[in-house]
């Protein structure tokens, strides 16, 4: 058995349910550990058919995406092909551009990387453990909670396949068919909440010089006000651009209801964008419209049998760009908690529920806050202000004070503790400046009773 250690006790026969991100990196983790790992995935072999379907064909990681990779020794192959993006560039609708770097520490940048690719290397690293198989063109149908087991349908013949297993892991996704069977648990809590705005993605392309067409180490975002378009890199020196758009009102999707409509639109809320988007109105009308829900459930675990990670347990809105960070930093506190309790795994069940719940709840409530943040603010004077005062307290007490935005994307520090520790900060600095306000106030006083 290649790279495997100790065997778990005892040993564990395990059935993860999509091979999507987190699945094929907890693949990994679980077959390196020793656990018989059998992932089955609805979807063809992507090594065999390309990529299909999917969503955004990059992603945004950060720290926490890659500690989770960099114990599985896969951090450096896989960043080889990220493209570091320093700062978010702001395009204001006269196409004038400000830069506002994440981080004081040039080192300090969010990684552009395409969906596929990282899926793809997750895939053959685990898939190179003799003891983890992959079985594609099966969609689970259905989950027996107590045996367990997991029935699939064949894509090919339609067939039927149980398999029966000592835990079965939900990594299926926002829409998981494993927590759907879990909804029938009595205590089991879930809430679905659509946001009213949706996504759709545009491309642009190289230059005819074959260059990147605006500045490549940049997360590049047009803040409308209640809509916004952003851009990533990609190493073909493509953008693709998402708009996050309302679904409905004058500046929402429905506003655009036939071709004439497109190039107006842009004209007027993305002039900049217009001219580097030479397919602008073909990708438009042919590519689809997507919606954004965040998912809350509780607890991600059944007994010793049934767990849930990624999307399946937590789907965020993507506004932090924290879904892949979070999902792959669940296979790594799993992974930690199993090998913590090697001889009771409901025990190490229950640890992750309670270890993960309270912070994926946190950032599916910052990345809220951040839409409004990055569509409405971000080009704003004070936001700007503001950014430049965390810059420089950052600065000059890089023990005491650290933005939010920093710890949750170049930190580990868990996500709830993040948010509780940038509110005490924000609150010193209040009191601070409120005390600071009234010695300022009683030394005007103090004069003008001087001078009278
Ligand atoms: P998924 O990626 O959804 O994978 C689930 C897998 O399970 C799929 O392969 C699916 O085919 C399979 N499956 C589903 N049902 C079944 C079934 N019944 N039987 C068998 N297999 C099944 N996150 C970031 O960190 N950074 C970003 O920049 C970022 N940008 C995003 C942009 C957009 C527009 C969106 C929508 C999301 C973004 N995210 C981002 C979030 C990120 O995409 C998700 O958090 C991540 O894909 C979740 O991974 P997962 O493996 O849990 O689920």
């Amino acid at each position: 058995m290649k790279n495997s250690t100790e065997q778990p006790e005892p040993a564990c026969r395990v059935i993860i349910v999509g091979a999507g991100l987190a699945g094929s990196l907890l693949a990994c983790y679980l077959g390196r550990e020793g656990y018989e790992v059998e992932v089955h995935e609805r979807r063809a072999d992507p090594r065999k058919q390309g990529f299909i379907g999917g969503r955004s064909i990059n992603l945004a990681v950060s720290c926490r995406a890659i500690t989770a990779l960099d114990q599985v020794g896969l951090a450096e192959t896989i960043l080889e092909n990220a493209i570091p993006m320093r700062g978010r560039m702001m395009h204001d609708r006269d196409g004038r551009l400000i830069f506002q770097p994440y981080s004081k520490n040039p080192d300090e940048a969010i990684k552009s990387i395409s969906r596929g690719g990282l899926n793809l290397a997750l895939i053959d690293a685990a898939d190179a453990l003799a003891n983890v198989t992959f079985h594609f063109d099966h969609k689970c149908e259905d989950i027996d909670l107590d045996l367990p087991a997991a029935t699939f349908a064949l894509a090919d013949s339609g067939e039927l396949v149980i398999r029966e297993c000592d835990l079965i892991i939900g990594a299926d996704g926002a829409f998981s068919t494993v927590r759907g069977r879990m909804l029938k648990l009595d205590r089991f809590s879930c809430s679905q909440s659509y946001l009213s705005h949706g996504y759709k993605e545009l491309t642009i392309p190289p230059t005819g010089e074959g260059d990147f067409a605006m500045e490549p180490n940049a997360l590049h975002i047009w803040p409308r006000g209640g809509f916004m378009m952003i851009a990533l890199p990609n190493r073909d020196k493509t953008f693709t651009c998402t708009c996050f758009w309302p679904f409905e009102g004058p500046t929402g999707f429905e506003a655009i209801s036939s071709e004439q409509d497109v190039t107006p639109f842009f004209k007027r809320h993305f002039p900049d964008a217009v001219p580097l988007m030479p397919t602008l109105v073909e990708d438009f009308m042919s590519n689809p419209l997507g919606s954004l829900a965040t998912v809350r459930c509780e607890p991600w675990h059944y007994q010793d049998k049934v767990v849930l990670i990624g999307d399946a347990a937590h789907a965020v809105v993507p506004f932090y760009g924290q879904g892949i960070n979070a999902g792959f930093e669940d296979c790594r506190i799993l992974d930690a908690c199993l090998r913590q309790h090697p001889s009771d795994r409901a025990g190490a069940l229950r640890q992750f529920t309670a270890q993960r719940k309270i912070n994926t709840d946190a950032i599916a409530d910052l990345a809220l806050a951040n839409f409004i943040e990055m569509r409405d603010k971000v080009g704003s004077p004070a936001f700007l202000m503001k950014k430049k005062l965390e810059k420089t307290l950052h600065a000059f007490f890089p023990k005491w004070f650290m933005p939010l935005y920093n710890m949750i994307s170049f930190s580990d520090i868990p996500y709830a503790e993040a948010r509780a520790k940038a509110e005490a900060q924000w609150k010193t600095i209040k009191l601070v400046a409120g005390i600071g306000a009234i010695l300022i106030l009683i030394v005007i006083v103090f004069a003008f009773i001087q001078l009278t």
